[in-house]
């Protein structure tokens, strides 16, 4: 029994809680392997790591203390909001927030911190210089056309007054063969000559397979980190690393004619034998993830029948009459597999990840 006042003040005891019936399994090892093989393919650039988005799904507090151990020294966040979970691994001088500064709040909490801001506009370095300056880092726009200055906007007395450690810039299609990956690098070589810098930085995962003209002195990787392979060369470098496993709630037989799921989506036509799975859209196995899609016990595939529920999804035991209630069944998260089935991208099929996934 529960203490009756504990329960009356709504503080349950931690251990009194069950074993969830979904889980996502962090390959440590296989993290570390992946910043380790992306730094060594870094060649003389030192490899940071994009943590941002929760470690894209899989959960900051998991991830960066791997990545710190294994001798990553350089994270990138997008938002301030995403800080206090980084900066409780690593020192918040190794933390560069990408959307920069765009108030005051923003330049008195980077000061407050100790995080770096990533400039990019002339408007964000003079509210970064009113408030006093300091390190920082600033990104160049050579053809994304999202954030940061402009190469001509390199020789501006604001520019010119910033206190600059990375100077990067980011490849808009670095996992395609495409003209404008050497033309990116160049411009960002050119405004190195323009603007005082300590580091240059231009690659992620796939701009670091794009080789040695693309590492300059910070390399900045992230869906590599945890098992994504958005171009051919890293295959062999990167192991998967989140595995994620659902139990079986229900079994039920069915007579020809009965429906599964909302909207009656598939129809039984012969007699068969089907298991409700503790997976739904809302933990990051969407509906475009539905039917054409399985889910795996070993060998077997286990198709999914009918719409993906917000908590359940229905499969097929005809492969499989042994399974039963709480047997585990494995959610393919082989990224470029899942990804391509469901047309969804490698990233997408990370951030989606829900937050009754998440691994404490
Ligand atoms: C997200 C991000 C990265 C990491 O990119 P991946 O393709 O996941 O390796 C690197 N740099 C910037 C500026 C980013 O926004």
């Amino acid at each position: 029994m529960i203490d009756r006042n504990l329960r009356e003040m709504g503080r349950i005891p931690d251990h009194l809680l069950p074993p969830p019936s979904l889980r996502l399994t962090l390959d440590r090892g296989a993290l570390a392997s992946n910043w380790r093989a992306l730094d060594a393919l870094s060649g003389s650039a030192k490899a940071g790591a994009a943590v941002k988005a929760d470690a894209y799904g899989l959960g900051v507090d998991n991830c960066v203390p791997v990545l710190r151990d294994a001798g990553c020294d350089t994270f990138f966040v997008a938002h301030w909001s995403e800080l206090a979970g980084v900066i409780a691994h690593v020192p918040a001088e190794q933390v560069a927030v990408l959307h920069g500064v765009l108030s005051e709040a923003d330049c008195a909490y980077a000061r407050a911190t100790g995080a770096v801001p990533v400039i990019n506009s002339l408007e964000q370095a003079a509210l970064w210089l009113a408030g006093g300056g300091g390190r920082c880092h600033l990104m160049v726009d050579t053809g994304i056309n999202r954030l940061g200055i402009a190469p001509g906007e390199a020789g501006d007395p604001s520019v010119q007054a910033l206190k600059i450690d990375i100077l990067m810039s980011h490849l808009a299609s670095a996992d395609e063969h495409s003209a404008t990956n050497p033309m990116q690098a160049e411009l960002l070589g050119e405004a190195a000559g323009a603007i005082p810098h300590q580091r240059l930085s231009l690659a992620n995962s796939a701009g670091i397979a794009l080789g040695e003209a693309f590492a300059f002195d910070v390399t900045r990787p992230g869906l590599a980190l945890y098992g994504g392979v958005p171009r051919p060369e890293l295959e062999g470098h990167i192991r998967q690393v989140a595995r994620i496993e659902a139990q079986i709630l229900q079994c039920r037989n069915l007579a020809p004619g009965h429906a599964v799921g909302y909207n009656a989506a598939y129809i039984a036509n012969t007699p068969m034998r089907v298991g409700t799975v503790s997976i739904g859209y809302a933990d990051g196995f969407l509906r475009s993830r539905g039917p054409g899609n399985a889910l795996l016990h070993g060998d077997r595939v286990l198709p999914v029948l009918g719409k993906v529920s917000m908590d359940m999804v229905v499969v097929d035991l005809a492969q499989a009459a042994d399974l039963g209630v709480g047997d585990w069944l494995e959610v393919p998260w082989n990224i470029a597999d899942a990804a391509q089935q469901s047309a969804l991208s490698p990233y997408e099929m990370l951030t989606v990840i829900g937050r009754r996934l998440r691994v404490g």
